[in-house]
Parts: C-alpha cells; structure tokens; sequence
C-alpha cells in the first residue's frame, strides 16, 4: 500500500499525515480512531515506513530498502506491536520494551510503538509508554489505535494527535466481502446494518443474516398477500428467530430496508436495491402499494422500534406493527 492508495478509503487522513511528512512535523503520538476494516493498521505501518526510509521522497517511503521491507514484514527491530495480554494491556509489557531497549543500546534512536486495541490499556501502561514519547535523547513515535474512542483515557486523548477514519462506504464495505467469499446477497444487507467490516462478516456466518433474509422476505409475502397468515408466521417463524432485543431491532430494521427497496423500485432505482435478487417480488408489491402507504409503512416501523426501546413487549409490539402494516 502506498499513501494514494490509502487516500481512496481514506483521503483526510492521508492528507494530514503526508503533509507533517513533508514538513518533518510529525507528532509524537497518533491516535488512529474508527471503526474495524478502515485501514487503520495499514496506515499505521505505511507512517512507520516512511518515518525509518531513508530514501522517502515526499514523504513517500521507497518499498525497497531494509527498512522498508522488514517493518512490512512485520520484524523491524524498532518497531513494536503492543497487543492486549488478555484483557488488558498491562504495564509490564511497556516494562518489557523498556528493558529490551535498555539491552540492546542505542543502536537507533528511532522507535516506533503500534498499539492495538488502546483501549485496553490500563492507566499505567498508557502513562508508560506516554513517557517514553518524552524521552529527550530518542525519536520515538507511537501510533494508538482503537475502534472504541469513547473508551480510550482522557490522559491518552489530550497527549495525542486524534485522527478519525471515516466509516466505510456500504457500496466499498460490499466490494470488499464479496472479495472475502461472502455471497452478495448477504454482504448487501450486512452493509445496510453496520459499517464495521468485521461486525459484518461476524453477521454473515453461521447463515445468520442469510435466516433473518428469509423471515423478511416471508414476512412481508404473507402481509402484503395473505395478511391472516401473517400472524401465524409472527408467532411461528418470527418471534422465535428475532429472540434478543437487538435481534428484534435487527429484525425491524429489515423490514424497513425491505419497504425502501419497494420505494426504490417505485423510483426506478433498481441498481441500489438491497434484496436485489427479490426484484420480481418488489415490483409486484411496488405496482400495488401506494407511496402514501409505504411512508406510513417506514413510519409504523420506526415507532415499533422506540416502543421496543421503551421496553413494550415484543410480541405487542410486533402484533400492534402487522396491524399497521395491513391497513389499506
Ligand atoms: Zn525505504
């Protein structure tokens, strides 16, 4: 990866990082924030790169130099990976660096610290490992990443330069499970429920999103064509699939991408349908539902979904919901 091919996913982030580079302004300590398949990790070992290359220009790292190799293969001896031990990142693995370092001399004052998962750090291994940063006779930089910012210490946010990496796109997050084996049919919907590639994939297996396909698309034949089935196929097929609250709330954001579908199709938009492969099914629904009714459609389903959120029961909230959704 180079730094235009990172700026395709994420172009802010590039920009910032290549423009410290090419002013030799980098900040000590990054905090990479976002959520899991944004490159992260991959600009992290890109900055690393270009901050040991001798042969950079621009700010670009050369790809060819020992440097440059050995951190891309991931045993460059200044550059450290801190994972979590278990829960936590705990202070004796900044301890250990420490020591290691002490050991082996100054061969180079170049160090670079990559921290997964920072907010598993505990306070003290997260103080540690600022205090190096600050040591006067080295150049160190250490890149922290998380995709839980909301749980990262304070000490941590104001000591580093924060930099957020935007969500994926649903269309990229898509292209990029297809790569992955994922079949397209689930990877669509997986992509309308989080932005998260690994949430994603975790959706995808086991078939469980493929199921939660198929209840939908059930339930809303028999709504939409056999209304008095439709509560047999509530208490049947649905309330005992869609078991834990998020499931339901899964279950009911389903529904609602289901009735934009048919709205899609009304408008012709057949190309961002998300069940793509129901276009038959959506054009009969589409021919004989009014837009006036799809709205209310979407509207019943968001208020089922604060109703769940307020803790209603499911089962009436779901009953009270199929009601709707059967009104002329
Ligand atoms: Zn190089």
């Amino acid at each position: 990866m180079n730094w235009e091919q990172l700026a395709a996913t994420q172009p802010t982030v590039v920009k910032m990082l290549t423009n410290s580079l090419k002013k030799n302004r980098l900040a000590h300590a990054y905090l990479f924030e976002g959520g899991r398949g944004t490159g992260k990790q991959q600009t992290a070992v890109q900055l690393a790169r270009a901050f040991f290359c001798r042969h950079s220009s621009e700010g670009e790292p050369c790809g060819e130099c020992g440097d440059c190799r050995r951190i891309l293969s991931g045993n460059h001896p200044d550059v450290h990976t801190i994972r979590p031990d278990g829960q936590t990142i705990k202070v004796d693995q900044i301890r250990h660096l420490k020591k290691e370092f002490s050991f082996r001399g100054m061969e180079s004052k170049k160090k670079v610290y990559l921290v997964s998962e920072a907010e598993k750090m505990s306070a003290s291994a997260a103080n540690s490992i600022l205090k190096f940063l600050e040591e006067p006779d080295g150049e160190a930089l250490a890149v922290l990443m998380t995709s839980q910012y909301h749980r990262i210490l304070k000490t941590i946010v104001s000591r580093s330069q924060v930099l957020s990496f935007a969500p994926l796109s649903p269309d990229r997050l898509v292209r990029q499970m297809v790569k992955e084996e994922v079949p397209e049919v689930q990877a669509r919907v997986a992509a309308q429920l989080t932005s998260d590639i690994e949430e994603a994939k975790t959706l995808c297996s086991d078939n469980w999103i493929a199921q939660a396909r198929t209840k939908v698309i059930q339930l809303t034949d028999e709504v939409f064509k056999r209304p008095r089935y439709a509560f047999l196929m509530l208490q049947d097929g649905w309330l005992g699939f869609f078991k834990e609250k998020n499931e339901i709330q899964t279950g009911l954001d389903l529904l609602m991408i289901w009735y934009r579908d048919v709205i899609r199709t009304q408008l012709d938009q057949q190309d961002e349908l998300v069940f793509f492969d129901q276009e038959e099914r959506l054009r009969d629904e589409a021919l004989k539902t009014s837009q006036t009714k799809l709205g209310h459609n979407l509207t019943a389903i968001l208020n089922a979904k604060r109703r769940l959120e307020a803790n209603t029961s499911p089962q009436l909230v779901m009953e009270q919901l199929l009601l709707r959704l059967q009104e002329g």
